[in-house]
This record gives structure tokens, sequence and C-alpha cells, in this order.
């Protein structure tokens, strides 16, 4: 069951180490590893010779309907929208993404996906440019059954604003069914998305990522009311879907306004392409940050394809699984057996309650990296558990780990800013230690009326913080299990990691606060591991080849309809200078835009009338 697979996490993290290879190879421009696909970021201006011309029709006709029926039905029941004819002028385009507007509206009605904005305030600084002065999170679900009510914007010197700002209420993880802060820009106009209300003018094609889009500048129409979108939308041109939004609201009451997002939508399912990224910015920053409200804001929407989280619905969902039916034999539990087989149940339903209430991602690819790290230290620490240890990703962002049985819990924004493999085995080795030390915790659990709760609860009803004690204990351990491993001569890395998560603790407590397990700091003080905050050189941001931390958004991808989490391929981007670094800061989003592919496909594709005809198979 265990092997030595050093090899295969080489491999596997590939683009995990990258940046010690990078700085080794002291290139001239040194290069972090991945960052954020929006540090690739390309506008994308290479697109088809750019002839002006505003009809897509002869390009569109042989590719409309394969857009509108692609491959693989959704499994979802989810109507597929008729296919499209090719439209020959710019006034039937906009016909055509006015009508697939609704179209998608009506179709995500049902849905209450997870809406989680991180915010970063800014401050200038000299040399880093503008830098966190304070953060602020925001976790919820959304109904977006529920129409767009737009008279909660923005006064300026408003108190509250900050608040506001984040959808108005603080709870973490509520179902809260209206429409929360920045998540507004899931839509143009929820309700009078029409020629009625707005004018629409062709700008010109572009490609985002492999689809080819046409640009519309997108104006309200004098006296259409307040709050109407003022911005740029993308069209991609074999559907007629709306891609991409950019802008704002307009306009605002006096001495109000709104603030502007880059609202970015997937193909995950066949023939919609869904909201699922929002980047939002606020402040002039050209001599400095010169205004009160200076920020910048990821928004992630998943969990789109999650069961509603009504209470009505909640107690229907609950599947009494009967876990005494796994015992092994016929023969008896001894009481160890018994407690161990009591805690294995207390672990399950943790698992799938976190997962059904959308804060896990399910198994998947990015588990079996982490699997391997874990094994590495296992192998060479000669640690036999009675059950393998199992990982897998917290869809949230705030820096977090916990574990829960054998299941050891790392969120998907920790493993992003982390630097290199050995900073990943690092922060493991601490959830191993507590596994290794018998310090379970959990097992309540077991006790299946303690799942029955309402998914905005889940913070309240489900938690994993240790004692002191055997935090400690654990931070030891951990450190004897690193030494030990094959992480033991790069341990150096960690303690620049730990410098780093130092220096920026203060301003990041939101990003620290953590809310199933320990936080890896104390009132600003990073506590986790503190043995090896010591360790390796000094922190140096004119050293550009070294990496101490990355910016939010490097590493993980989240597939917002299914929830899966898989590792970002992207090309490492040159760092020129040390406001380049970014370490733990929200950057855009910029997404490489592909068409949804179904994933089990061996098609052969081409001649589709002759499958049809064909000997089924
Ligand atoms: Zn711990």
């Amino acid at each position: 069951m265990r092997t030595w697979n050093l090899l295969l996490t080489a491999a596997l993290l590939a683009s995990m180490s990258a940046a010690a290879q990078q700085a080794a190879q002291s290139q001239p421009s040194a290069q972090p590893p991945a960052p954020d696909a929006t540090q690739t970021a390309q506008p994308a201006p290479q697109a088809a010779p750019a002839t002006d011309q505003p009809a897509p029709a002869a390009q569109a006709t042989p590719d409309a309907s394969q857009a509108a029926q692609p491959a693989a039905p959704p499994a979802q029941a989810i109507p597929l929208p008729a296919p499209v004819a090719a439209p020959t002028t710019m006034d039937q385009v906009v016909n055509l993404f006015i009508e697939r507007e609704h179209g998608l509206i009506k179709v995500l009605a049902t849905r209450t996906p997870v809406v989680e904005t991180y915010l970063q305030n800014l401050t200038a600084d000299p040399q880093l440019g503008p830098v966190p002065s304070e953060d602020h999170y925001f976790l919820g679900r959304m109904d977006m059954g529920e129409t767009v009510d737009r008279k909660d914007y923005l006064k300026e010197q408003d108190p509250s604003m900050q608040s506001r700002l984040l959808g108005g209420f603080h709870k973490l993880y509520k179902v809260q069914y209206q429409p929360l802060g920045f998540s507004w820009m899931v839509y143009a106009d929820r309700t009078d998305f029409d020629r009625e209300h707005y004018d629409f003018r062709y700008a010109r094609r572009e490609f985002l990522g492999d689809v080819r889009c046409l640009v519309f500048d997108v104006t309200p129409k004098p006296k259409s009311g307040r709050g109407r979108f003022l911005g740029r939308i993308w069209v991609e041109d074999q559907g007629f879907n709306i891609v991409r939004l950019n802008g704002t609201y307009y306009p605002a009451a006096h001495n109000t306004f709104f603030f502007h997002m880059d609202s970015w939508r997937l193909n995950l399912i066949p023939g919609y392409w869904v909201p699922s990224f929002i980047y939002s910015e606020e402040g002039d920053f050209s001599a400095g940050v010169k205004n009160r409200m200076a920020f910048k804001a990821q928004t992630r929407i998943w969990g789109y394809d999650l069961k509603k989280g009504g209470k009505d619905d909640e107690l229907t969902q609950i599947r009494v699984d009967s876990v005494t039916d796994e015992s092994p034999t016929a023969q008896d539990a001894s009481p160890l057996q018994a407690e161990r087989v009591w805690q294995q149940q207390a672990e399950d339903n943790v698992v799938e309650r976190l997962t059904n209430a959308g804060l896990l991602a399910p198994e998947g690819d990015l588990d079996r990296i982490l699997q391997t790290v874990v094994n590495n230290l296992e192998v060479t620490n000669n640690i036999d558990l009675p059950r393998p240890v199992r990982t897998r990703v917290l869809l949230t962002s705030p820096l977090e780990t916990f574990s829960v049985g054998n299941t050891i819990v790392i969120s998907r924004g920790l493993i992003d800013v982390l630097p290199d493999e050995a900073s990943l085995a690092a922060v493991l080795s601490h959830e191993l230690a507590h596994i290794v030390l018998g310090h379970n915790l959990g097992s309540k659990f077991a006790f299946n009326d303690r799942m029955l709760f309402d998914d905005d609860s889940t913070y309240q009803n489900l938690g994993f913080k240790h004692i002191p004690e055997e935090e400690q204990a654990a931070d030891k351990k951990a450190l004897e299990l690193l030494k030990n491993s094959p992480y033991a001569q790069k341990l150096d890395n960690v303690g620049l990691f730990l410098k780093a998560l130092q220096l920026r603790a203060p301003q990041l407590s939101a990003l620290l606060t953590t809310h199933l397990g320990n936080s890896l700091a104390e009132n600003g003080t990073i506590t986790r591991l503190s043995a090896l905050e010591t360790q390796g050189p000094a922190l140096d941001n004119n050293k550009l080849d070294q990496i101490a931390a990355l910016p939010l958004g490097g590493r993980v991808k989240i597939n917002p309809w299914s929830d899966k989490a898989e590792m970002v391929k992207a090309a490492p981007v040159a760092i020129t200078s040390a406001r380049d670094k970014m370490p733990f800061e929200v950057t855009p989003f910029f997404p490489r835009l592909a068409r949804f592919s179904a994933p089990v496909a061996p098609v052969a594709a081409p001649t589709t009338a002759a499958a049809n005809s064909g000997s089924g198979n």
C-alpha cells in the first residue's frame, strides 16, 4: 500500500517546485511558480485578423448547432438551449445574447451556490506599491432566483460601508436569499436586460482564451432608472452567451457610488456559461493610495450543483448509511476495534456533511498529490497506521488545516500561497502529527443526529480545534517527522514562508481566521511550527529570486459546478520587481476560457450523420 514514490511526487508537483528550480537555475529573471492565471493575463487581442466586420455569420454557421448541442448530455435535467439560426446582422446578435441571458437567468433560478468574497483594503508602500492594510471575509449562499435589488448601493462616508460591501451582514456561511454585495454582477441586469433599457454598440472581436468573442459596449438609455449596467460585455460567437462583463452600475443616487467589477463565466455545462469569478477594485494608485476606500476583492462562486439548503430540504437529504455493516468479518469487535470503527464513522459523517454543504471538494486528483506528500512523510518515518491517511481540500480561502479521524483537510487558500512542496509538507506534517499522536477529535459526530443541521450553521455545529497542549505536541512531532523526511534539506523555504506570513499577519486577520481548525496565528503572531520561523535566510524584497509566498489563486482551480479541485496549469511569469511578488495578495482573475467538453468523450467526432446511421458502435 505504501510505496516510496518521491519520483511520482516530483512529477505531480512539477509546478509546485518550479520556484525552487528556477531560482536554482539563476536565470536572469527569477520566475515564480505558477502564479495566478491573472498574471499571465493576456488581454488576448490576437483575435482573428480583426476585420471589423460585425456580421459573424459565415463563421458562426457551421458551429452554432455544435455549440448548442455539445457531445454529452448534462447529468442534471437542464434543458439545452434551442439551436440558433446563424445571425447575419449585429442586431440579430444582440437579440440572441439578450435571449440567451434570459435563458441563463431561468436555468439558474433554482440554484443556491456558495459565494465567497475576500477583500483587502490597501495602503501605499514606497517599495511595494499598494499593499494590504486590513482584510475582510464573507461566505454565504446566494439564491439565484431572487430579483436583484440595487437599492443597496454604497454611500460615501457611510460608516457601515465595509459591511455593505460584503452584503450587509457578518454571520459566516449564512444562507441569504438575496443578492450579496459583490455578487450583484453575476448578471448585467436581472430584470431589464433589453433594448428598452439599454443601447448596445458593437466594438470588436477578441479572443478570451480559446473562445472567440464579440465585444459590445452597453449603456443604459436615458431615464431608464438607477443602478443600470454600464460597461462592456464579451459574447462568445457560437451560442451567443455572455462570457464576461466589465463595468459598473449607473446612475447612482446623489453622494453615492457603485463599485467596479470584472465578472467571468465558465462553460461548465452544455449550452450555458455560468458566473464563476468576480474581481473588484477601487482606488486611485497613481501617486500612492489617495482614496479613503481603496481595495481589491475576489469573489468566487461555486457549489451550483448542491442541493438547495432550505430547512425542509435538509431533513429529506439525510441518508442513514449503516457504517456498522462495513465490519470486515463475522468476528466480534474488540474494544479497540470498536473504538476505531466509531472514529471512522465520525470521520465519514463529517467529510460527507462538509461536502454536502459545499465546503469540501469531492475526492479528486489534487488529493492524490497531497496524499503523496503525506505518504513521503509516513514512509521515511516508518509510520504504520491501522487505516490510511486521507486528504481533502476545503474550498475556502482562509489559511487553515484540520484533521478529523484519519482525514487531513487543507484549505484552497493555503495551498495557493505555499511556495513549494516542502512548505506543503510542513503544514501537512502538523496534522499528520495529530493523527500519529492519537489526538482524535470529533468522535461525537459518530452520532448522526449531530449531522442534522442547516448548511448555514455548519460553522456553529462543526469544529476541530485542539487544546494548546495538543497543538504544541503536534508541532514538536511535526518537526521530528520533517527532519526525517525528504524535505529535511528544504526547511529554509518553510522558514521563509513563515517569516513572510508573520510580516503580513497583523494586516491579514481575516485570512488567518479559521472556521473549523486551529489558526496558524494568535493575536497577530504566527504560532504554527514557530520553531522553523528562525530557520533560513532573512526576508529580502530586493532579492527577486526569493519567493517566500505566492498570491492567492495561483495553484488551485475549482470547478464551480462540480466543486472539483485541480492544480492550475499556468506558465511561470518572470518577476521583474519586488512589486511582482504580491505575497498573500488578491489579484484580478483571468481564467483561460474554453468551451465545454464532456469529461469522458471518446467521440470520433467529425461526421455525426455517419455515426447516427451507423451500427451503434
Ligand atoms: Zn493542530
